[in-house]
């Protein structure tokens, strides 16, 4: 068996100040120093608050890089590099990556691969990095592609402070609840009826102990289906239900002006249209997708995009082999299944579930 998730998930509040938590922490690692990376967003909310929690045990830096999808680049990895390097970081430095998706993956390839490798703690501060802090993907983007240089990594511990969640915008929140529902609809159909429930309520008003549990299942889904498959060889594949679609879109309309987790709801209701054609099969997609625009999701595909050059751009999609469209279908609820498809089938049903204008 691999040891891929021998390091432990905490989910609660107020995790960031948690004696109980990081007295642990510390004896297992014995950190000579630790290096927070953050964002803009995140620092002036956060920093100062876990800063003087990790002083009492060892000498604590930070750097904090611009919020967004733009940090995730060769540019700011080798700052940061350049700054662990003048500051004399060692192999047992211990760099926590404090933040979103964004900071994880960047602070988690730094940690890959300053002097070959040093531990790492994922912080998990939005929603959506509920899934990107399990399993290990780190990595930067590249002009030629989004996520295409990077490393398999594990953390040595993920702390997720759901206290910190209060402050996030109503669609990064969305962004990762489309999240948590994909991993329903593919495994835990369940975690669908306590989704609709939760979310259904004003974010303010949703208490700590739903979203708790909420994302406790959500993880658990990912932690099985990658424990299963670490290196993406198969099973993996099936945490992209939505994302054919929803990576076509989100390249189309130009990153940064859908949420990733907004593409991918639309990628999945598309998808759920398609299961049904492709097994004749009725899922109700009609009314998910209701249920979806109730929760303040759109579930249609933004009337400037144009069916064709998504048709392309799935093509060309790099969980794709040459020119078939391979795509996660559900034959039935909670049951994933990667088949290829033709592309003038998924073309007419893109053009019905184009937006009117
Ligand atoms: P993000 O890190 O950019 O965070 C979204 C926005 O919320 C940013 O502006 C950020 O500054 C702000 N923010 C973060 N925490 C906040 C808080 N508590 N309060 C207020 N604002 C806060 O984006 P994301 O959606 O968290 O992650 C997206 C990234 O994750 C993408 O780069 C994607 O490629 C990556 N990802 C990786 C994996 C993986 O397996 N490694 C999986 C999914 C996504
Ligand atoms: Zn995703």
């Amino acid at each position: 068996e691999s040891d891929t998730f021998r390091y432990p998930i905490h989910i609660g509040s107020n995790l960031l100040q948690s004696n109980q938590v990081w007295d642990g922490l510390v004896k297992q690692l014995s950190p000579s120093s630790f290096f927070i990376i953050t964002d803009t967003n995140v620092a002036k909310r956060y920093l100062d608050r876990l800063q003087s929690q990790l002083e009492q045990y060892a000498q604590t830096d930070y750097m904090v890089v611009e919020a967004g999808e733009a940090s995730k680049s060769f540019v700011t990895y080798e700052r940061l590099l350049t700054y662990a390097l003048k500051q004399g970081f060692d192999r047992s430095t211990v760099i926590i990556a404090l933040g979103g998706g964004v900071v994880g993956d960047l602070a988690g390839f730094t940690a890959a691969t300053y002097l070959r490798g040093v531990p790492y703690i994922q912080i998990p501060t939005t929603l959506l990095a509920h899934d990107s802090s399990v399993g290990g993907k780190t990595g930067i983007n590249h002009s030629e592609g989004k996520n295409m240089i990077g490393a398999f990594y594990q953390p040595a511990a993920v702390i997720y402070d759901v206290t910190t969640l209060k402050t996030l915008p109503e669609h990064e929140w969305r962004s990762g609840m489309a999240e948590v529902i994909k991993h329903g609809f593919i495994q835990n159909t369940k975690l669908l009826q306590s989704v609709k429930r939760t979310v259904s309520t004003p974010i303010g008003d949703i208490n700590a102990e739903s979203i708790e549990n909420i994302l406790y299942t959500s993880i658990d889904v990912k932690r099985q289906i990658v424990e299963r498959d670490e290196k993406e060889k198969g099973e993996r594949a099936f945490l992209n239900f939505g994302h054919t679609v929803g990576h076509a879109i989100e390249a189309e309309l130009g990153y940064g002006e859908i949420t990733h987790g907004e593409a991918v709801m639309i990628g999945m209701m598309v998808a759920l249209k398609v299961s049904e054609h492709y097994y004749e099969v009725d899922l109700a997609s009609n009314s998910w997708c209701e249920d979806m625009k109730s929760l303040g999701f759109s579930v249609r595909i933004p009337a400037s995009c144009d069916s064709r050059s998504l048709i392309e751009r799935m093509k060309r999609d790099k969980k794709s082999l040459q020119s078939d469209i391979r795509m996660v279908l559900l034959p039935s609820l909670g049951v994933p299944n990667l088949v290829k498809v033709d592309s003038t089938f998924i073309e007419n049903i893109l053009k019905e579930e184009l937006e009117e204008v």
